[in-house]
């Protein structure tokens, strides 16, 4: 099992791809930006890979699928549709119409999206065998529906794909995202004993199970900090776009195509369970304060 670890330490858009080499067969996960840049991954092992497993499909988990067209493809049901054509993938954003035009471009340019139609679907429990090592699937949704995370075994390391233990916090914020999964598999993260736990992004590898246990519940702490700044918003009443333009999600500098859907889905999903709570109420069809 080798962390090929990515430009600029696996800082979006780059990522931590996974090579996971047994006596039978070689396993690259999520193929990044970095793998695209390097020419493939001859410059960190001498296999070929003979399949590719994905955490889940966003822009930045799937560039090196262009350097092998070929090779056959495993994702959770849940995001399979995605693969299939760009937009596919555009229409997982949930952007306003205008932004999609430039956005596709970016996907097929910057991030090298190449269609996987033919990709095959994985579930919960299944196995890769490799030849001496496994990899199981653990289906985490909530950043998206299909996200999986990957322990392998015997080594003992559990890939987290996305759940990136970033200071961001999870991002849950597709169309169809789902808060209340994102914090089932936190949850579910949390009891996986292992002896590695490798993150996509910047944070890396976790050596430490008690490290691990600090930064993610960190990283879930955030969600509650969300619920926690709405409230304090919502002293007085506004409506939904007061709360997207004041921003929950993202810093106020931010320029990107998804940032006011982002926000508006992020929100909405606060509210909901704000509601339900009681702790917020809909004074008006648009319009909430805090109880
Ligand atoms: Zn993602």
């Amino acid at each position: 099992m080798t962390v090929l670890t990515g430009i600029e330490g696996g800082t979006y858009p780059h990522g931590n791809s996974i090579l996971v080499s047994g006596a039978d067969q070689t396993v690259l996960i999520d193929p990044s930006l970095s793998i695209v840049e390097w020419g493939g991954i001859g410059t960190h092992s001498s296999r070929t890979v003979d399949s590719i497993a994905l955490s889940h499909v966003h822009e930045d988990h799937v560039p090196g699928l262009s350097l092998y067209p070929d090779v056959p493809v495993w994702v959770h049901e849940g995001d399979r549709a995605a693969l299939a054509s760009v937009e596919a993938l555009v229409s997982v954003y949930g952007l306003p119409a205008e932004a999609e035009p430039a956005f596709t471009r970016s996907l097929l340019h910057d991030y090298h999206f190449t269609a996987r139609p033919d990709a095959q679907p994985f579930a919960e429990g299944d196995v890769i065998d490799v030849g001496g090592s496994t990899i199981t699937v653990v289906h985490t949704p909530g950043h998206t529906p299909g996200h999986c995370c990957l322990f392998i075994e015997p080594e003992g390391v559990l890939y987290l794909g996305d759940i990136e233990l970033t200071g961001f916090g999870p991002y849950y914020a597709d169309r169809e995202s789902s808060l209340s999964d994102f914090e089932a598999s936190i949850a579910r993260c949390r009891e996986i004993e292992a002896e590695w736990y490798v993150t996509f992004h910047h944070k890396g590898t976790y050596t430490d199970r008690q490290d691990f246990i600090t930064a993610l519940d960190a990283f879930g702490a955030a969600i509650d900090r969300r619920d926690a700044a709405l409230v304090e918003f919502l002293r007085e009443p506004r409506t939904l776009g007061e709360l997207v333009e004041h921003r929950f999600l993202y810093r106020p500098h931010v320029d990107l195509p998804w940032v006011d859907a982002a926000e508006t889905r992020t929100i909405t999903q606060h509210l909901d369970r704000l509601v339900e709570r009681g702790a917020v109420v809909a004074i008006e069809p648009d319009r909430w304060r805090t109880v």
